[in-house]
């Protein structure tokens, strides 16, 4: 393959940058030309792209946010729309196509190849580590570190004035950043979506540190566990502490990437495009144990997001 081409798509993540470098550097490594295609599907349809050059990612892989913007299109979920963004792609004599994405994303990228034989490879980029066949997700570690930060700063306010604090965290369905955040911010109390909400048990974990003379304390709420009005609402009904709540929002999805995701983003640009060069498609990237592994997109979407147990039970025992 001489010529393929990459988009973000999608909710934006920290370490997109890094991965769209790491694709770029790669090809040009193999001799490939790579097009930068705007604003992800939406952009392939109406034929936005560019030759990208070394030089066009220099000074990026320290940049949250997408250089190449993304969107979310409702003409790509059809046959049609499809269609155009394969006609878009044959007309530059473009083959391959990297799709730095989550879970939607792919299942765009499955059909795509499935039905026009453009051969695409899926690089995992979203905050949230909601996919079930990679242990990590490029910019999940940057999120929980933004969040961290925050909690932190909430911690020397809240202690300040003997005062709880809700703090809401972004996981609508997956509770992995309230979970890690709240861990390393040494929260008292983690609410999860795949764990069930009992207010009974909070305040009874709150009333046991009042007991010892601890008025202030952090409550890190993903923000598909429960509604934060109801928490606030049922703890003060059960407590006689005092509450504040703060949203985080998207704060959560900017800022550069840590180590962690400029690492992870560039190792799998890398394999995304040498996948390519042996004309694999149809296939998502990802990491296990510390390697970079691929399989293909049906497999990988059929393995269901693993809830980190453990981790749950041992924040548990260190917030008692
Ligand atoms: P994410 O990739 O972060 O999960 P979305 O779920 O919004 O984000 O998906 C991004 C885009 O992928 C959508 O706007 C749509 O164009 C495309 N997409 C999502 N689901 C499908 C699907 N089942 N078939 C085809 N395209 C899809």
């Amino acid at each position: 393959m001489k010529r393929i081409a990459v988009l973000t798509s999608g909710g934006d993540a920290p370490g997109m940058n890094a991965a769209i470098r790491a694709v770029v550097r790669t090809a040009k490594y193999h001799d490939i030309e790579v097009y930068g295609v705007e604003r992800g599907y939406a952009g392939l349809i109406e034929g936005d792209m560019r030759l990208l050059s070394r030089h066009d990612v220099s000074d990026t892989i320290q940049r949250g946010g997408t250089i190449l913007r993304t969107a979310r299109s409702t003409e790509f979920t059809t046959e049609e729309g499809r269609e155009k963004a394969a006609e878009q792609l044959s007309a530059k004599g473009i083959e391959g196509l990297v799709v730095i994405g989550g879970d939607g994303s792919f299942r765009g990228a499955n059909a795509f190849y499935h039905e026009c034989g453009i051969k695409t490879v899926g690089v995992p980029g979203t905050i949230d580590n909601d996919l079930g066949y990679t242990d990590r997700t490029i910019g999940f570690d940057t999120a929980v570190n933004t969040a961290l930060a925050a909690i932190n700063n909430l911690r020397d306010t809240m202690s300040s004035h003997d005062r709880v604090v809700i703090v809401e965290v972004m996981g609508r369905h997956c509770g992995a950043i309230a979970l890690h955040a709240g861990l390393a911010g040494g929260a008292e109390v983690i609410l999860v979506p795949e764990r069930k909400v009992d207010y009974d048990e909070i305040a009874e974990v709150l009333d046991r540190g009042e007991a010892v003379g601890k008025r202030s304390g952090i409550v890190v709420l993903a923000e598909g566990a429960a509604p934060l009005a109801e928490v606030e609402r049922e703890l003060k009904a059960r407590t006689s502490l005092s509450f504040r709540t703060t949203v985080l929002g998207y704060i959560q999805r900017g800022g550069s990437p840590t180590m962690e995701d400029r690492v992870l983003a560039s190792r799998l640009g890398i394999r995304a495009v040498e996948l390519l060069k042996d004309d694999v498609g149809g296939v998502v990237v990802g990491v296990r144990g510390g390697k970079v592994v691929d399989l293909p997109i049906e497999e990988a979407l059929a393995i269901p997001v693993r809830f980190e147990a453990e981790l749950y039970e041992e924040a548990k025992i260190l917030s008692l």
